[in-house]
């Protein structure tokens, strides 16, 4: 029997961008330049000219499309409408009957709960980005997403900004984080987001306690963040989407408050100390306490190019 590329790609599409894949056929934009039987290259007229390859693969299918939406994006991105104009285009060639409109209602993907242009907002103002829209960011960017541990939305700490911060909270809150990534269904691409935005949680609640902690205790509170942001955090997530961005924005900003405060402390040194070995870990040689404050204005030495 001949196998559908438009059924494979139907519950990995939502059904606004099947809609519009659907226009592309009936408006003729569509041009099959080569096809072979578990293969096809198209030509898609959009705003542009867009290339882009179908292939069968075991049971699903390989998309490739060079448009902005799809370009470099992981497979497991929903189909953009050119992949649909393909995909349908491509059957008819073939002689199979395109979806029909009950097929498509029930099939495609549920809208997600934050458009494209939500996410795109997230990364551009990091330090005031919504902490829930960054919980499912993974979700939004998968077709299919997979059961996964639900995390806290944070560690057990006290909000309470009257009381002093000691070292002793934020290593037992990194314990119990790290503990969550033992649960069985841990997944550290669909996690990522719930660990970063419970890690910014922990920041928040760091920057609300500054006034009542020691300048020394604080100062050694966030050179242990950074410490962990590299020495675990990442290596706790998959990162891909970007979200682990946001944890250190929040720590740059901080670091900025406390320079600010205490020019002089003796505590910088042993802060310096502390993000160095931490960073050349990571490869990022000579970290120190001007460098980490630049984080807040997103100048960290690896961009998310990079990690991706
Ligand atoms: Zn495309």
């Amino acid at each position: 029997m001949k196998k559908s590329a438009a059924e494979i790609l139907l519950p990995r599409t939502y059904k606004e961008v099947w809609k519009r894949g659907e226009f592309y056929v009936s408006a003729k934009k569509v041009k099959i330049i080569k096809a072979h039987e578990k293969q096809v290259k198209v030509a898609v007229i959009g705003e542009k000219k867009y290339s882009v390859i179908l292939k069968f693969s075991g049971d699903g299918i390989i998309k490739q499309c060079d448009c902005a939406y799809s370009l470099d994006g992981p497979q497991a991105r929903p189909a953009c409408k050119h992949m649909v104009a393909a995909a349908i285009c491509w059957d008819e060639s073939r002689r199979i009957i395109r979806p029909s409109k009950k097929d498509i209602d029930s099939h495609t993907l549920t809208p997600a709960p934050i458009s494209r242009q939500g996410i795109i907002n997230l990364f551009k103002s990091p330090l005031r980005a919504d902490l829930d829209k960054i919980r499912i960011i993974a979700e939004y960017s998968s077709w299919r997403p997979q059961p996964h541990a639900r995390l806290p939305n944070m560690p057990k700490i006290s909000r309470d900004s009257r009381r002093p911060l000691k070292i002793s909270e934020i290593k037992k809150a990194f314990s119990e984080m790290e503990k969550w990534a033992e649960r069985s269904l841990y997944d550290p691409y669909f996690c990522a987001g719930e660990m970063s935005a419970a890690f910014c949680e922990l920041l928040d609640v760091i920057k609300k306690r500054i006034d009542k902690t020691e300048a020394g205790e604080i100062i050694l509170i966030i050179a242990l963040c950074v410490d962990w942001f590299y020495r675990k955090f990442n290596k706790l997530i998959d990162g891909i989407e970007g979200v682990w961005i946001f944890p250190p924005v929040r720590i740059g900003n901080i670091v900025s408050i406390l320079i600010r405060r205490h020019p002089r402390d003796p505590a910088w040194q042993k802060f310096n100390k502390i993000v160095k070995i931490a960073g050349e870990s990571a490869n990022k040689k000579n970290l120190n306490y001007r460098v980490v404050e630049e984080w807040k204005n997103e100048k960290l030495q690896n961009k998310s190019k990079n990690k991706s």
